[in-house]
Order: C-alpha cells, then sequence, then structure tokens
C-alpha cells in the first residue's frame, strides 16, 4: 500500500463525488451533442430534401386520376362513334344516296338516347368530313369548334377547351370507316363534375391540387378551405409570374392545349411536420438520457463511496491527521525505500530529526488547542522549506523528521539550520496570540560508499545528535558523524 505516490508535503484532497457526477453529466451532454451533430442534423436535411421527391410524386399522383377522366371520356366519345349503322347511314349520305334530313332523322334519336344514358356526355355535334354541319343533339355547343377540330389530326378523339369561364371540354371524335375512310366527326361536350371530383380525391399532405392555364386563370381546384393560402399562391403565380414564400409550385401538361395540373406545396407546413417528429425524438432521448443518467448516479453512488472510504483509508494509514505530514509508519517505509535507492546508487543520503522544545509549556500555558495550532504550522513551514523530492513526516508527539535523499554534509546541515531559523525567527500566530518556539534539531548525512548501516542505526544516530544539542541547551542543530 506504501507505494510511491505519497510524498512530504500536505495530503492530498480526495476526488469530490460531485466531480464523478459532473464527469458523468459532461459525457451525457456529449453524447446527446454528439447524437444532434451526426445523427438528427443529417437526418432532418435528408427528410427536407424528400421533399422533392415527394412534389414530383405528388403531381404524378396528380396526373395520374385527371388523366384517367380524359381517357373515360374518350372512351365514350370512341364509342358514340363506332355505332355501324349510324355509320353506314352517313355514307350512304355523303355518297349521295340519301338527304341530310334523312341522316339527321334516322341518327339524331339514337344518338340523343346515347346522351340521355350517359352522366358525362351532355351534347354532340356530328358534322361532315368537310366540317359540314349535320345534326345535334343534348346541349349547345359553339359553332367554332368545327372548325379547331379540323385543324387538328383526327385520329383519335382529342379534348379541347369548349367554354373558358367555366372551363368546359369537348372532344373532336373522328368517324372512320375501314373502307371509306373518314366518314366525319363528332364535337361531344362532356360533364365537368368527373374532373372536379378528381381533382378533390387527391389527397396529399401539405399538399394543393389545380387544373388551370395561364389565360383561363385556376379551372379547378380542391375546395376545402385548407387549400385556401395555397390557391392565392398559384393565383399569384398565375398572373404575376412570381412564387410565393414558403410554397413550391409545379406543374405538368394535361392532355387538353395549355392546360397544366398545378401542385402547390406548403413547404412549411412540410417542415413543421419534420420539427414536430424530431422533437418528439429529441424529447423522448433527452428523458431516456436522463433516466438512464439518474440511473448511473443511484448505481455509482455506492462504487463511488466505496472508493472514496478506500482512498481516505489509504491517506488515514499514511498521513497524520494534524499536520498533514507523513505519518510515523509511512517516514519507516519512506526510510527504507530511501535508503535502498542510496545503497543501490551510491548516493548519500541524510536526515533531520527535531523536537520542539520546551513544548509541554505551551500546552500547560495556553492548553492543547493551541499546542495543535504550533504542530500544523510546523507542518505547513516543512514542506515549505524543503524541496518536492524530500519527504517531512511527524515522526512523534512534537518529534519530525526529514529525509533528504541525495544531500550529503555541510548541505544537509546548512538545510537543519535554515529550518531551525525559519521556526525561531516567525513567532507561530494562535488563538492565544503569537508564539515564538524553537526546534532543537539532529542531522545526519550517510554515505553508503564509506559503509553500511541499517535503518535503526541511522535513526539512533540522528536521535543522539538532537539529544545532544537539547542537552547543550537548544535551539540549536547538532550535526552526527558516521564513522565506518
Ligand atoms: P523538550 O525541550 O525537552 O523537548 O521539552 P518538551 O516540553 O518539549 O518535552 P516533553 O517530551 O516533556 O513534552 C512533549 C509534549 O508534547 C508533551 C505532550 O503533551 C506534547 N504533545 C505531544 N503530542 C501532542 C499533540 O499532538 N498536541 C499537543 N498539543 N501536544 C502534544
Ligand atoms: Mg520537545
Ligand atoms: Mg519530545
Amino acid at each position: 500500500m506504501m507505494g510511491s505516490n505519497y510524498h512530504g508535503g500536505p495530503r492530498r484532497r480526495p476526488r469530490s463525488i460531485s466531480a464523478v457526477y459532473a464527469l458523468v453529466i459532461l459525457s451525457g451532454t456529449l453524447i446527446s451533442a454528439t447524437f444532434y451533430l451526426f445523427g438528427i442534423r443529417p437526418l432532418s436535411d435528408l427528410l427536407r430534401s424528400f421533399l422533392a421527391a415527394q412534389i414530383s410524386h405528388n403531381l404524378e399522383d396528380g396526373m395520374h386520376a385527371v388523366d384517367a377522366v380524359f381517357t373515360r371520356h374518350r372512351d365514350l366519345a370512341a364509342q358514340v362513334a363506332s355505332r355501324s349503322v349510324i355509320r353506314s347511314r352517313q355514307i350512304d349520305f355523303l355518297q349521295g344516296r340519301i338527304g341530310a334530313a334523312d341522316l339527321a332523322a334516322f341518327a339524331a334519336p339514337k344518338l340523343a338516347d346515347a346522351v340521355r344514358s350517359s352522366t358525362e356526355i351532355v351534347g354532340i355535334v356530328r358534322h361532315a368530313p368537310d366540317g359540314r354541319f349535320l345534326f345535334s343533339v343534348g346541349e349547345a355547343i359553339p359553332e367554332t369548334l368545327a372548325a379547331d377540330c379540323l385543324s387538328l389530326p383526327l385520329t383519335e378523339p382529342r379534348p379541347l377547351p369548349m367554354t373558358a369561364s367555366p372551363l368546359r371540354f369537348a372532344y373532336c371524335s373522328p368517324i372512320r370507316d375501314a373502307r371509306y375512310g373518314l366518314v366525319g366527326f363528332d364535337v361531344i361536350a362532356a360533364a365537368t363534375d368527373a374532373v372536379q371530383q378528381a381533382i378533390d380525391a387527391l389527397d396529399r399532405p401539405m399538399a394543393s391540387f389545380a387544373l388551370a392555364s395561364r389565360s383561363t386563370d385556376i379551372a379547378f381546384r380542391q375546395t376545402p378551405p385548407a387549400h385556401e393560402a395555397a390557391m392565392t399562391a398559384l393565383s399569384l403565380f398565375l398572373t404575376t409570374g412570381r412564387g410565393q414564400p414558403g410554397y413550391v409550385l409545379e406543374s405538368a401538361a394535361t392532355g387538353v392545349p395549355g392546360l397544366s395540373l398545378f401542385t402547390v406545396v406548403d413547404q412549411e407546413g412540410f417542415y413543421e411536420q419534420i420539427r414536430d417528429k424530431l422533437r418528439t425524438l429529441l424529447i423522448t432521448l433527452g428523458v431516456a438520457a436522463s433516466i438512464i443518467l439518474a440511473a448511473a448516479v443511484v448505481l455509482l453512488k455506492p462504487v463511488i463511496r466505496a472508493l472514496l472510504d478506500e482512498q481516505r483509508l489509504i491517506e488515514m494509514a499514511t498521513y497524520d491527521m494534524l499536520t498533514g505530514l507523513l505519518n510515523w509508519g509511512a517516514f519507516h517505509s519512506t526510510l527504507d525505500r530511501e535508503m535502498e535507492r542510496a545503497r543501490r546508487y551510491r548516493h548519500p543520503l541524510s536526515l533531520i530529526l527535531f523536537d520542539i522544545d520546551f513544548f509541554k509549556r505551551v500546552n500547560d500555558t495556553h492548553g492543547h488547542p493551541v499546542g495543535d495550532e504550533v504542530l500544523r504550522e510546523i507542518g505547513r513551514v516543512c514542506p515549505r522549506l524543503f524541496r518536492r523530492t524530500d519527504i517531512s513526516a511527524r515522526y512523534g508527539g512534537e518529534e519530525f523528521a526529514v529525509i533528504l535523499p541525495e544531500t550529503g554534509e555541510p548541505h544537509a546541515g546548512d538545510l537543519a539550520d535554515r529550518l531551525r531559523l525559519a521556526i525561531a525567527d516567525a513567532p507561530v500566530a494562535t488563538a492565544a496570540g503569537p508564539i515564538a518556539v524553537t526546534v532543537s534539531a539532529g542531522v545526519l548525512t550517510w554515505r553508503p560508499a564509506q559503509g553500511d548501516v541499517t535503518k535503526a542505526e541511522l535513526i539512533a544516530k540522528a536521535d543522539a545528535a538532537l539529544y545532544a544539542s537539547k542537552a547543550a541547551g537548544r535551539n540549536r542543530v547538532t550535526a552526527a558523524a558516521f564513522e565506518a
């Protein structure tokens, strides 16, 4: 136990239990900071980067829903055009076998039935291949659309805007015969409820949808009030071409010329969602970390206490409680060690023993506690006066020892005298006022080169020198010589 870790100075204070807790808390903080820097922050950045992907995904979904309506309308238009009985009558008409009135009388009721039975087709105008009006059923459709259709390649039903505000669609639908080729075309007006329903059915977090073109402004928009702010942002964009901070706009062209599907994403709302989730995660982590810390503190407490108790026991076994110098036992083991070292390296070793003069009088006059104050002060003087490698010890009641490794005479004698003068010249400030004390010392140097000695011989010789100082009148130093 008496290792080489103690020295002649006042004993070190035991590391306090709170320092250990501070360490635990510091490491907890470090772990949290690391977690934030290398975990949560990159995660947050990553989630933000998903916004772009989310937007294009939204747009795809929206296009899918809108296209489904257009495709259904085109199929209905193709069905109307595919009635073979009507088609052959139309060829008869084109080849002059029947008149326009006969054709209308035959075909119009049939197409009127088609309009009545369909919720999505609201009107049909049939034309000859050159654009001549033949007959119409259902809702009125502007005449100008025939010319628009003729400007298109009439290979399949195509949607185009019928009225601008409100926006309605019509389909240019060719009527083809396998042998004859193009036998005419329909302009078919479609109900827009399905388009509105398709838009309304789109439900994506933080995203709003609308069908719009630059010329018509917003034609179809999602109706719930939740989308109001996003629609305002879209209107601003359509009229000024500028976006609104906090909103991201993306668009894709639909099958209707000039008409685009827009998605408007509430960026702030999107980030707020991420922040919400991360906040929950952080709080959960914080609570978990606190529980772990608290558990660590509770579990560590007895362990730390035991360690501190052990340390205190070691110190009690090593140091003198009053002066903080090495105690008698530690003095002996240190002297053993230093003698061994001196022997091995053939270096000189000196020992000072000193004793307070008439110390009994101090106790008798001022009381034991004041005597203790004087002893404590001597304990402070010693380490101050000597090198760190010199070892001071309280050898007995008011007897002290200083081991001086690698020190020979006359240096050891000078040091002893310096100590004597330092004590004699500075009265000790005590509760009973300044008390002047003197010490008597014996000093001895051992040079291993000149012969070996035992520890007991060394101490006895120094003690004899100390006794000589007492006998000679005290407050003095006597140097003993070694005759090998
Ligand atoms: P001398 O000059 O011959 O050494 O005279 P002295 O009075 O110092 O010697 P003596 O051995 O007669 O007395 C030593 C005294 O030291 C006796 C004892 O009460 C006192 N003493 C020993 N240890 C302590 C201590 O821890 N505290 C106090 N206050 N006094 C102590
Ligand atoms: Mg004494
Ligand atoms: Mg004594």
